[in-house]
């Protein structure tokens, strides 16, 4: 541990490498080690470090302007930044909310959909139901809409009680039931759910196209967010898709939804939408929502001081038209099967991968300790953190998707390394996480 640091840390006490500069899918510490990027730092490096396009577009926007505010300016790149999403999203998704972090998104989500029946005439809606085992960020709204276990804990007596219904996660099914037989039982969860609460007091429906931190990238059955798109209509509730970690390419389609070709109301983006060059989130609304406030109040209760900042909507651009340039959606699917496959290979090598899912460059492991009875670990074995810590060990990062399950370890990480990753750099991340397991068996 440096004892002279003066910053806190995720675990106080241990001590983390410093990171010096990253170059394509390496990162680099003040000791000269390199570390393969294999999870893109949180799921958001996706092009990879030091991308030469994005400095000079960065560079480029510091000399004209940096700040300016969202009450007295627009800006060119806010502007340019807005159509671009307004391009790639589905079906009307044409307007987008500026914010800065991925729980800022699904926040204000939330705040829209709640503005949306008010300005309605209908204040009672206000409840937005989600699903046990999902992430939507850790601010009291956010985290009020999470069904995250471990990371609700300590604040649920500020938390609205709202995670109700079951997720759909087939590998232990909460049903006990298996595809296609279950006829999609978790989607009809949803559906009591409504009618237990009555539709009345509901706003929106939140989810995650891809389960990622509270599960390591656990992909719903066919059909299911069709039937989830259904229900809502039928009961009149929004559907908030929160892509924070899905979208802007990760799982070989511009975003996650897009592989059932379902078009939400609301839509939260984050992480890689920037890249993590610089800290830019958004909610995307649908024109009809808009047009409703428009012909309402005029204003969404919502935004923060550095919203549409001109700096942070350049650099975002720029990754964008990189990736567009680039091909680098069509990369992260042609990628991601030799990704799969290789994790499917090493789940042959080692009995203590459970399941290996996901999709395009976003796959996950889930580690148990009998494959047969998929008895989990318990808790204090640690197993999630053994294997990064010794991934790392091998210089490889992968990140942890542990301990949202009903407060048990619910052992899983994520793989997911930069778009740009070449074919002999997902090799070397199979074989790096190949002795990281065999240290750990
Ligand atoms: N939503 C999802 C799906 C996420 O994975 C995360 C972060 O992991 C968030 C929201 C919160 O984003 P942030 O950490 O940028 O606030």
């Amino acid at each position: 541990m440096n004892d002279k640091s003066h910053v806190i840390k995720p675990l106080l006490g241990n001590s983390y490498p410093t990171a010096a500069y990253g170059r394509g899918v390496y990162i680099y510490d003040t000791d000269g080690r390199a570390y393969l990027d294999g999870c893109s730092g949180a799921v958001t490096a996706n092009i990879g470090h030091g991308v030469q396009e994005i400095i000079q577009a960065m560079q480029a926007q510091a000399a004209r302007i940096s700040f300016t505010y969202r009450s007295q300016f627009t800006s060119e790149a806010a502007e340019a930044l807005g159509a671009k999403l307004a391009q790639w999203a589905p079906g009307d998704l044409d307007y987008a909310f500026f914010v800065n972090s991925g729980s800022e998104a699904t926040e204000t989500a939330l705040k829209i959909a709640l503005q949306y029946w008010q300005e309605q005439g209908r204040p009672e809606k206000r409840m937005v139901l989600s699903r046990w085992m999902s992430y939507h960020g850790i601010t009291l709204g956010a985290l009020s809409m999470s069904g995250h276990v471990l990371r609700r804990k300590r604040f649920v007596p500020l938390l609205e009680d709202w995670p109700v219904v079951e997720p759909p996660y087939c590998y232990r099914c909460p049903f006990g039931k298996a595809y296609p037989s279950c006829k999609l039982a978790c989607a009809d969860g949803l559906e009591a759910a409504l009618q237990r609460i009555g539709p009345d007091y509901v706003a929106a429906f939140i989810a995650e196209p891809i389960i990622g931190a509270s599960g390591g990238a656990v992909t719903p059955p066919p059909g299911y967010y069709e039937r989830i798109r259904e229900i809502c209509d039928r009961y009149e509730i929004l559907l908030i898709v929160d892509e924070v970690m899905t979208g802007n390419g990760r799982t070989g389609k511009a975003f996650g939804i897009d592989h059932w070709g379902v078009v939400p109301d609301l839509m939260a983006l984050g992480k890689g939408m920037s890249a993590g060059y610089t800290p830019i989130a958004a909610t995307l609304v649908s024109a009809r929502l808009i047009e409703v406030i428009q012909n309402g109040s005029r204003s969404i209760m919502a935004g923060h001081t550095f919203s549409a900042n001109p700096q942070s909507a350049a650099v975002a651009l720029a990754v964008m038209n990189y990736i567009e340039t680039n091909d680098l959606i069509a990369q992260a699917a042609e990628r991601g099967k030799q990704l799969h496959t290789g994790l499917k290979r090493l789940m042959q090598a080692h009995e203590l991968i459970g399941d290996v899912r996901g999709m395009g460059l976003l796959c996950g492991l889930e580690f148990v300790q009998d494959r047969i009875s998929k008895t989990p670990y318990p808790l204090q074995t640690c197993v999630t953190e053994r294997v990064i810590e010794a991934a790392k060990r091998h210089g490889l990062l992968v990140y942890s998707a542990a301990g949202a399950i009903n407060g048990q370890a619910g052992d899983s990480v994520i793989v997911a390394p930069p778009f740009t990753s070449t074919s002999d750099e997902i090799t070397l991340l199979l074989e790096r996480l190949d002795m990281a397991l065999a240290d750990v068996a």
